[in-house]
């Protein structure tokens, strides 16, 4: 079908209706009219079966009826909000002049509408619209060429509606890494970075909105323009050595944001930049995997962030979930964060007066963003004068000398409020507040005189139109006059019809008739037009001079915004510190020993999900020790034993310790000492992935791909039956190639769980390789859960118990029973252990670590020789022999 916007002829409302959306085409247009946002054709369509909304028309165009459907003013913000979730882009337009000056122009001329925002997923400043819990990122990519086969991507990272802005640069293997850390709303990037190929999957899986910009406006020089005007100095120097993909980045954000804000400057803290290697790299599966922010299904409860939130303010929230999503690093920062929790672990008095205040602070940095985009109303003002009354309180308590280096910083950066500011806010406004400025009565009585004399002035006049309506009465004889008041006559006069001829003779005289109603007459008076105008002047008068009062004290308050948004910085990270303390005093965790070792020791680790779960239906969790400590390189631990007898909540507990350590937190364990992480690797194998469209199998090799080429010495990896999407010996195979590549290259701390017991074996030959199993006993036949993890090897996998326990009909369970006995018995003749302990492999592999394996080749002469050479004939039962003489004899 022809676009509607080509049909010539339209009603000059459309003509300019068409323009707008010409040049807004990605978007949907919300057209202001009168109460409404309006949509109109496709838009319409779209927005009505997203929001089931009803689909009207209005009017015609090139002879078709116009699709139409509104959106209440005063619920915008609602309809907003479930089209950004659904990924929609949508361009709010308004009236930008009034009808008296468009009918200036002419008398056919529509009012002058602009688009005077964008509002897009990751530029939103609204609290109905966002999140209090998480940070609502923008995050744009820039690059540059480190050698001919290597780039390295710049990442700006900021959040509008906080105005944090920082920039990074990583690695192109680790970018993925990068953009799940921060969990961008919207990415936006050159077009490109986005027609790379190798990219592709990337924008195709990530949850984020993607805006690719024409290449053309992304140049260098201009990237640098944008940052220098935004942040008003002549040169970057001041904030530091940026790299030209950093500067890309920072320059691409500045431009949507232009473009989305329209001509707002947005208040942007300068951008902060984070060396790399700074944080604990944690790629999206092994997030994923690990549940840390939400879990597979998506769902924040259940998460360990879920798990270990104690805080008690939104932005503690947000930075808490910032920590987990980057844990340091760096052993002096982690420190000084496990310091501050020790000290308000230790000290509950102070720690229950810091949570009292925080929790009465308000939202202070995403209320300062508002008032510096002008998007404020008075109740901004008062989340201010809220938070930063807080935040002095809080600085009081914070003032003695015995802190901790880590909370001392923190209390410092508190002492910067502006007392007199605060003051300020507090003198001039009222208790109840409005939630927009133009419905006024929000300056304080008192504080403005002017205010308070035109506010007196409109009292007045209501007692003086009172004492006019008993004038008129009396003097007209006529008991019932009212004087009223509606939109259209102003104040006016109101008689009943069945007034006498007398009484309405007097009021011909006096009175101007404007109206005759079924039941009532209605007049104005010249003295009731000056009145009136004495009146509405005044109200006019209060709202100017408070919009004035507004004004103002917003501009102080920007003044000042470097300054609060650190004092909101540092308030966020008190919460996040008490609430770690909060967290291990109730749960009793403790605080972990962090290095610069291979250490990995962890007595009476426990997994907090799980755990929490049990303790809620009354059971108790079974804490397990671990260690893979070692000196030149970590160990590996081999974890066999019965499905659902503890495994992947053993992996998985080690890990969250390593990431709740290196954010600063305490750990749920006895005790823990861990040499510093460098990289988090966790995957299952076969975890269901069609959606994505690949095998699973393909993409558990992917992943496994990835860990044997990343992981380093200071790695922690966590391999969940990786090798079971596949036929049983290939996977065996990968298996065991994959713990050989870990023990001899990567030399990696790590956990292997497995259901191949076979590859036990592996640990007389791979000296840094322990086996442990998950204890079982058995009670009549029926298989009884320990969850104690110790030293050796599963007997058996209780493969039928567990399915019996599950409720398989008893005689498929029988039957089973039978057919794993014959299996069994042909099992015990070729033992499959024995078979792998066979084969050569290690040797050769300490000898001289292999090159990526090449398909071998063997000699097609020496292939006897080499047969025979492996037959050990001690070692061979009397059936064995006789099987190595046949198979000899054939290979003749
Ligand atoms: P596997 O990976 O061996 O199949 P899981 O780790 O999934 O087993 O654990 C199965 C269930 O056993 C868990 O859901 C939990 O209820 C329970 N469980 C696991 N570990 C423990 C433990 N240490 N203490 C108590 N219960 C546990």
């Amino acid at each position: 079908t022809s676009s509607p916007l080509d049909i010539p002829g339209a009603t000059p409302m459309m003509a300019q209706y068409i323009e707008i959306k010409a040049a807004n085409p990605d978007c949907l247009l919300f057209y202001r009219m009168g109460d409404f946002y309006e949509l109109f054709f496709e838009d319409a369509e779209i927005a009505s079966r997203a929001l089931g909304i009803v689909l009207t028309k209005r009017g015609k165009h090139g002879g078709a009826d116009i699709p139409m459907c509104g959106v209440p003013l005063e619920r915008a913000d609602d309809y907003l909000h479930r089209l950004i979730a659904l990924g929609h882009r949508v361009a709010v337009c308004q009236q930008t002049e009034d009808a008296a000056e468009a009918k200036k122009r002419g008398p056919k001329s529509v009012v002058r509408r602009e688009v005077i925002r964008l509002v897009t997923p990751g530029t939103l400043t609204e609290d109905r619209l966002l999140d209090p819990t998480r940070a609502n990122l923008l995050l744009a990519i820039g690059r540059r060429k480190v050698s001919d086969t290597r780039d390295a991507y710049g990442l700006a990272a900021l959040d509008i509606s906080t105005g944090r802005f920082s920039l990074s640069e990583v690695e192109g293997a680790e970018l993925a890494a990068a953009i799940a850390r921060h969990e961008p709303r919207e990415i936006v990037l050159s077009e490109v970075i986005h027609a790379d190929p190798g990219l592709a999957k990337l924008w195709r899986e990530t949850k984020a909105a993607v805006v690719p910009l024409a290449q053309g406006e992304l140049e260098p020089a201009s990237a640098e323009r944008r940052i220098r005007e935004q942040f008003g100095v002549k040169t970057l120097d001041g904030f530091g050595h940026f790299s030209r993909a950093e500067i890309a980045a920072a320059g691409a954000a500045l431009l949507y944001l232009e473009r989305t804000q329209l001509g707002t400057r947005v208040p942007l803290a300068a951008p902060s930049r984070e060396a790399t290697g700074a944080t604990l790299a944690i790629d999206a599966a092994t997030r994923a995997n690990l549940e840390l922010t939400r879990t597979l299904s998506g769902e924040r409860k259940g998460s360990l962030l879920d798990a270990i939130d104690r805080t008690v303010s939104a932005g503690g929230a947000r930075l808490l979930a910032e920590h987990l999503a980057g844990p340091l690093t760096d052993l002096t920062k982690i420190g000084r964060r496990h310091d501050a929790v020790a000290f308000l672990a230790q000290d509950g008095a102070l720690r229950a007066q810091l949570r009292d205040a925080l929790h009465a602070a308000p939202d202070i940095a995403r209320a300062l963003s508002r008032i510096g985009l002008n998007r404020a109303g008075p109740r901004d003002l008062a989340a201010l004068r809220d938070g930063l009354t807080a935040a002095a309180t809080i600085s009081e308590r914070l003032s003695r000398e015995d802190l901790p280096d880590g909370l001392a910083r923190l209390a410092r950066r508190l002492d910067k409020a502006d007392r007199a500011l605060t003051e300020e806010l507090a003198a001039a406004l009222s208790d109840d507040l409005p939630l927009n400025r133009r419905d006024g009565g929000f300056v304080r009585a008192g504080y403005h005189a002017e205010i308070d004399e035109a506010r007196l002035l409109g009292q007045d006049s209501r007692k003086v139109i009172a004492a006019l309506q008993a004038r008129y009465a009396e003097a007209t004889g006529c008991r019932t006059l009212r004087i009223k008041h509606n939109n259209v006559l102003g104040y006016y006069i109101e008689v009943p019809q069945a007034v006498g001829e007398a009484c309405l003779k007097g009021l011909m005289q006096d009175f101007v008739h404007r109206q005759t109603m079924v039941d009532a007459m209605r007049f104005t008076s010249v003295e009731l037009g000056e009145l009136e105008s004495k009146i509405a002047g005044a109200s006019d008068r209060v709202l100017a001079l408070e919009s004035a009062v507004f004004d103002a004290l917003s501009a102080r308050v920007s003044e000042g915004a470097e300054a609060i948004a650190d004092i909101a910085e540092a308030l966020s990270g008190l919460d996040v510190a008490a609430s770690h303390a909060e967290l291990a005093v109730e749960l009793a965790w403790t605080r972990p020993i962090i290095d610069e070792s291979l250490a990995f020791e962890i007595k009476g680790g426990r997994h907090p999900v799980v755990e929490a779960a049990l303790t809620k239906a009354g059971e108790a969790f079974i804490a397990n020790a671990c260690d893979l400590s070692g000196d030149e390189a970590g160990r590996i631990r081999l974890v066999t034993g019965p499905n659902m007898g503890g495994k992947s909540t053993f992996l998985r507990q080690n890990a969250l310790i390593a990431v709740l350590a290196q954010m600063g937190a305490f750990v749920p364990a006895a005790s823990a000492r861990l040499g510093v992480v460098d990289r988090l690797f966790s995957r299952v194998g076969a975890a269901d992935d069609l959606a994505r469209g690949h095998s699973t199998f393909m993409v558990e090799m992917v992943e496994t791909a990835a860990i044997l080429n990343q992981a380093t010495r200071r790695s922690l990896v966590v391999l969940d039956e990786i090798g079971r999407g596949t036929a049983t010996f290939d996977g065996l195979s990968i298996a065991w190639a994959c713990l050989e590549h870990l023990h001899e290259k990567n030399g990696c701390r790590a956990l292997f769980a497995t259901h191949f017991h076979e590859l036990t074996a592996l640990s007389q030959r791979l000296p840094r390789l322990d086996n442990a199993t998950l204890k079982v006993a058995e009670d009549r036949g029926d298989v009884v859960f320990l969850h104690e993890v110790v030293p050796g090897v599963a007997e058996r996998s209780y493969g039928l118990q567990v399915a019996r326990l599950a409720g398989l009909p008893p005689s498929v369970v029988a039957r089973a029973g039978a057919i794993l006995k014959g299996l069994e018995s042909s099992e015990r003749e070729r033992p499959a252990r024995r078979k792998i302990d066979d084969l050569p492999l290690f040797a050769s592999l300490a000898a001289a670590p292999p090159p990526p394996p090449e398909p071998v080749k063997p000699e097609p002469d020496d292939r006897l020789g080499r047969l025979i050479d492996a037959l050990d004939p001690d070692a061979l039962t009397p059936r064995e022999a006789l099987d190595a003489l046949y198979r000899l004899k054939k290979e003749r």
